[in-house]
């Protein structure tokens, strides 16, 4: 099918911050790029991957800057990798998982041109990781449910009563994206399909040396992390699987972490 395509363009994924969770497919795509648009959440210390020529190019909202508006980024790809450019898009943890990675290979494609994408670490996979717990266990959870916090404006958003029903029923962990800001929203959908002492874990800056987290449970949520002032970007964990990560805290030897 690529060749069909006459231009190209790699959307990479940065990984959730440590720049030694990249893989060495985005490490590749990244020295070989002339043109790279970072974004918001990718941390910077994987540029040093790029070609000293190459042009570097920060659209993210964060850092001081206003968003840069998404038309605006796609009309920068595609004349890029009209002029000839080899342009690498690179976005935090995984590009197909949330941060719209799927609207921009639509628009991508509609121009003509084709996209390889390199997967990287979603932050959801890194923040219960790095608190030593898997998010699935042969006792504790059948599957895990990726969802985000934060709908698109006019979308009624995710059913949290609901989902925390099938939750319970089927015996699945929550890890919930941009969940931060609609905490109160959040917890009190939950609570009304959940046990109030389901146990949570909230990563903020998963695998990057300000990592931050709180291990509390879903009736104390909202209070936990006002309290500890957790902040964006943080991953929300919910779910029995995270005793793992309380387990992990009590050991002696984790007075240290490991390097
Ligand atoms: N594509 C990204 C997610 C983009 S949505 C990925 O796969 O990780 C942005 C949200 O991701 C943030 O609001 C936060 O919930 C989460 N996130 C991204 N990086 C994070 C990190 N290092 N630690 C905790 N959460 C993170």
């Amino acid at each position: 099918m690529s060749q069909d395509f006459a231009y190209r363009c790699t959307l990479v994924g940065a990984g959730p911050g440590d720049p030694e969770l990249l893989t060495l497919k985005a490490v590749k795509a990244i020295a070989s790029a002339t043109l790279l648009l970072v974004d918001d959440l990718v941390n910077d210390a994987v540029l040093a991957h790029a070609s000293p020529t190459a042009r570097i190019v920060h659209v993210g909202k964060r850092g001081g800057c206003q968003s840069t508006p998404q038309a605006f980024i796609d009309k920068l790809m595609i004349n890029a990798v009209h002029a000839g450019e080899r342009v690498v898009r690179l976005k935090g943890g995984d590009p197909f998982i949330f941060g719209r990675g799927g609207e921009e290979v639509e628009h991508l494609r509609q121009a003509g041109i084709d996209v390889e994408v390199v997967n990287g670490i979603t932050s959801g996979l890194a923040g219960l990781s790095s608190l030593g717990a898997p998010l699935t266990h042969r006792e504790h959870a059948h599957g895990v449910v990726f969802v985000t916090g934060h709908a698109k404006p006019g979308d009624s958003g995710t059913d949290w009563p609901q989902l925390a029903a099938t939750a319970a029923q089927a015996k699945l962990t929550l890890v919930i994206y941009m969940g931060v800001s609609s905490l109160e929203h959040i917890g009190e959908g939950l609570l009304s399909g959940l046990p109030a002492q389901t146990p949570v874990a909230v990563v903020q800056n998963a695998s990057l040396p300000t990592q931050r987290e709180a291990l509390t449970t879903l009736g104390e949520l909202v209070h936990t992390v006002q309290r500890e002032q957790l902040a964006s970007p943080s991953i929300i964990v919910v779910g029995d699987v995270v005793q793992g990560a309380r387990a992990w805290a009590a050991q002696p030897q984790r007075s240290q972490k490991l390097a």
